[in-house]
């Protein structure tokens, strides 16, 4: 349910109200807006008596919010959220590119692609330390002494470091990662959302390999209902029958989404496609769809990188994309 106060409803009024709502054991969620001020209710609100709500002096109107997913919804937030990555601020038109390889491999690896994403203009580098990998065979990651590598790329950059976090037993050795990414094959472990919903990391969260935007949704106001409400959304690509990608890019997902909700949209062409040679064009079409953002995996040579080399862009092919994308976010800006 959404109450919303008129323009000139003083604090002390505003408080009073919230304090009254609260005693009839809903959670109230505040929203200032330039003008109005709109109190988002969950939990059971059925309750409420919307016409005494609606007969306060202060109270513009209230409304039922049908959807599943409230505090993420935009009818709770009309404006756009801004989320801050280590001081790199995404969403409400601040764009920022991701950039980094599918694993950290070595130190060498590591700085030098950070380097030179960062030359090129990505804010964030990404390096996986713990992968999600479907063959319990292939390359696990280096774990703890990833994110040690990360760290020191960081230093040595200052761009901020995004990487997966598998298990919530791991949170203790995450505390330099700005950014927790929450990857595709967990966007439904649940146990994993309500323990990183009452940190306050900011949250990339992937949208899982079968999932719709409904449960993507969902899976955010899990770690929203823990208190943390610095998330940023991600498209990846879903399963589809084409197999010609390696997965289906969703790219009509960003301006739904941007419909649905306040928080932040990137989109992963890397693993959308699978082929580092469709990555520049979605890379491209994602900005100019008015996603907040991109990720993109890159390393310095994909023939040898230990996981995702197929997908990943050289440092030079990442240089031209970020340039080519500059020219349609100012087409898209006009
Ligand atoms: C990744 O970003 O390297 C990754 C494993 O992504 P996803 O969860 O989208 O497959
Ligand atoms: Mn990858």
């Amino acid at each position: 349910m959404i109450t919303v106060l008129k323009p000139n409803t003083t604090d002390e009024q505003r408080d009073h109200l919230i304090h009254w709502l609260e005693g009839q054991k809903v959670q109230v969620h505040i929203s200032q807006g330039d003008q109005y001020t709109i109190l988002g209710l969950v939990g059971d609100t059925t309750h409420i008596d919307i016409e005494l709500l609606e007969s306060l002096e202060i109270v513009q109107s209230v409304k039922r919010v049908s959807e599943p997913f409230k505090k993420c919804n935009r009818k709770f937030h009309p404006e756009d959220s801004v989320i801050d990555c280590g001081g790199v601020p995404i969403g409400g038109g601040h764009f920022a590119v991701i950039a980094g390889p599918c694993s950290v491999e070595s130190r060498d690896q590591i700085v030098g692609i950070a380097q030179s994403v960062k030359a090129s203009g990505a804010k964030l580098l990404r390096g996986g330390a713990f992968k999600p990998r479907t063959s319990p065979y292939d390359f696990q990651g280096l774990h703890a002494d990833g994110l040690a590598l990360l760290s020191e790329a960081k230093k040595v950059t200052g761009l901020p470091i995004v990487s997966e976090l598998m298990d919530i037993r791991d949170l203790d050795i995450f505390e330099d990662v700005d950014v927790i990414q929450i990857g595709a094959r967990n966007m439904q472990n649940f146990e994993l959302l309500k323990s990183i919903g009452r940190t306050n990391k900011t949250i990339l969260l992937k949208r899982g390999l079968a999932n719709t935007l409904k449960e993507l949704l969902m899976s955010a106001e899990y770690i929203m209902a823990g208190g943390n409400e610095n998330i940023i959304l991600c498209e990846r690509g879903i399963r589809t029958y084409e197999t010609y990608t390696r997965n289906t890019l969703d790219l009509s997902c960003v301006p739904v989404l941007h419909e649905l909700t306040h928080l932040p949209v990137v989109v992963d062409p890397s693993h959308a496609t699978g082929h580092s040679n469709l990555v520049p064009s979605m890379v491209l079409a994602a900005a100019a769809a008015g996603a907040d953002g991109i990720m993109v995996e890159v390393h310095n040579d994909p023939i040898h990188a230990l996981c995702d080399g197929a997908q990943s862009l050289t440092p030079a092919q990442f240089d031209d994309v970020m340039k080519r994308m500059e020219k349609v976010l100012e087409a898209v800006r006009q």
